[in-house]
């Protein structure tokens, strides 16, 4: 018999990754592609990157979308090097729900496997979060 395992998304880092004969015990309860991920899991400060995207997105009206490093230049730390990744990820997980999609010199691609810096788009119609914040003025 022939089973159909169809790849999964890294609840961490937003990787696809496929079905492994070691997790075939438990394969409909993984979330994580490894155990470095299953450890990781989603910090706060990865909440906060990913809310920081939509959040420039939103903010984009006419150009809707933006770069990793734009992202990491507008974070407030000492070095956006050390935030390459954790950008990445968030862009990997926003767009595994669907609420923004990944280019890379105007084309898709894998954002999984892609290098360097990624294009990030917003996905039309689906903003994702509910963000209606009361407009003080
Ligand atoms: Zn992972």
């Amino acid at each position: 018999m022939k089973r159909n395992f169809p790849s999964k998304t890294c609840h961490s880092c937003g990787r696809t990754f496929a079905y492994r004969k070691s997790l075939k015990n438990n394969w409909e309860e993984v979330k994580y592609c490894s155990k470095a991920c299953r450890k990781r899991k989603v910090s706060e400060i990865d909440k906060r990157i990913e809310e920081k995207i939509l959040e420039m997105l939103e903010d984009q009206l006419h150009h809707s979308s933006i770069s990793t490093s734009e992202i990491a230049k507008t974070i407030d730390t000492k070095s956006d090097r050390s935030l390459f990744e954790p950008i990445k990820r968030a862009a990997r997980r926003l767009e595994s729900n669907n609420f923004v999609i990944i280019t890379q010199d105007g084309k898709r691609v894998d954002s999984s496997k892609a290098k360097g810096h990624l294009q990030i788009w917003k996905t039309h119609g689906n903003t994702g979060l509910d963000r209606s914040r009361p407009t003080n003025k």
